[in-house]
């Protein structure tokens, strides 16, 4: 792209840009596991210590704050889980596990799934190929090395995708990635104009704690969002997903949400799914097979 002057970019190279990534065919599947009405899929990322060392940076209060996500906030989502028989994902950056491989264990003996997310919460888009595919390999083989169990997803940290990363997780066997946001339910990733077989669980910023949690001193952001209003957009996607038959994802952070006054968000949020009637909390991975071998109906 000509970054001074977009305009001129040749109709040639726009294209070309576009089509890098799209998304394929929805993958709505007729029904769900043991009939419930819709699909919930949880997603924690954490990143811990390695949201502050992945931008460059290693400030102490900031990687005590990481920390507090690991010795309380991982803990504390956990128990929230528990309670509700609900299993999810943890996307997990390989420096956020060889810190402390230990602390992985009660995630993993819970019957939660690990995910791949970055060698030290990189920026992907600043990699060269060959550099993220080799990180890309390394992470899910550390992964696999504390867990035991080889992952089968990849979320981009920051969701922050490089021209190469989809072609690499299809080339790696990944069976889904879960940083896109093209459509509400997933959909099969297409790389330039090729089906991959990937299956692609779509975020978005409305359902991420951070964008209304996350504090930043410098350079100073919007004020917190009350724990209330959070509560209310996150039921509100829950209500419309359940209404339509589809997924309702959500990405939390440990770091974020498993503070003293926002932990009852979940703790209510799964209630009130239950509450509206037959929900599937599954992982990611569990999601992905499921809507992949349903994807004629
Ligand atoms: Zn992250």
């Amino acid at each position: 792209m000509n970054a001074e002057r977009p305009w001129e970019t040749p109709d040639s190279e726009w294209r070309a840009r576009v089509n890098l990534v799209r998304a394929g065919r929805r993958l709505v599947p007729g029904h769900w596991p043991g009939g419930a009405r819709c699909a919930v899929a949880l997603s924690f990322d954490a990143d811990h210590e390695t949201f502050e060392m992945g931008a460059g940076r290693a400030a102490i209060g900031r990687l005590a704050w990481g920390e507090f996500g690991r010795r309380r906030g991982v803990p504390r989502v956990l128990e929230v889980l528990a309670r509700h028989g609900a299993r999810a994902t943890f996307f997990v950056p390989a420096v956020a596990g060889l810190i402390d491989p230990a602390a992985l264990r009660p995630i993993v003996g819970a019957g939660h799934e690990i995910g791949v997310h970055g060698w030290i919460h990189e920026n992907t888009s600043r990699l060269d190929r060959a550099t993220e595919r080799d990180l890309m390999l390394r992470a899910r083989d550390a992964l696999q090395a504390m867990t035991g169990i080889c992952p089968a997803g990849h979320r981009a940290a920051n969701w922050d995708l490089s021209a190469h990363t989809a072609e690499l997780v299809a080339e790696l066997g990944f069976a889904y990635d879960s940083s896109l946001m093209a459509d509400d339910e997933p959909y099969e990733l297409v790389c330039r104009g090729r089906p991959t077989g990937v299956v692609e669980i779509p975020v978005d910023w409305s359902r991420d704690d951070a964008v209304y949690l996350l504090f930043n001193r410098d350079p100073p952001t919007r004020p917190w969002t009350p724990p209330e209003a959070v509560f209310d957009i996150f039921r509100r996607e829950f209500d419309a997903a359940f209404d339509a038959g589809g997924v309702f994802q959500l990405v939390c952070h440990p770091f974020v949400i498993g503070y003293r006054s926002r932990i009852w968000i979940l703790d209510a949020l799964l209630s009130h799914a239950r509450a509206r009637g037959p929900v599937w909390c599954c992982t990611h991975a569990d999601l992905a097979d499921w809507v992949w071998r349903h994807r004629d109906g």
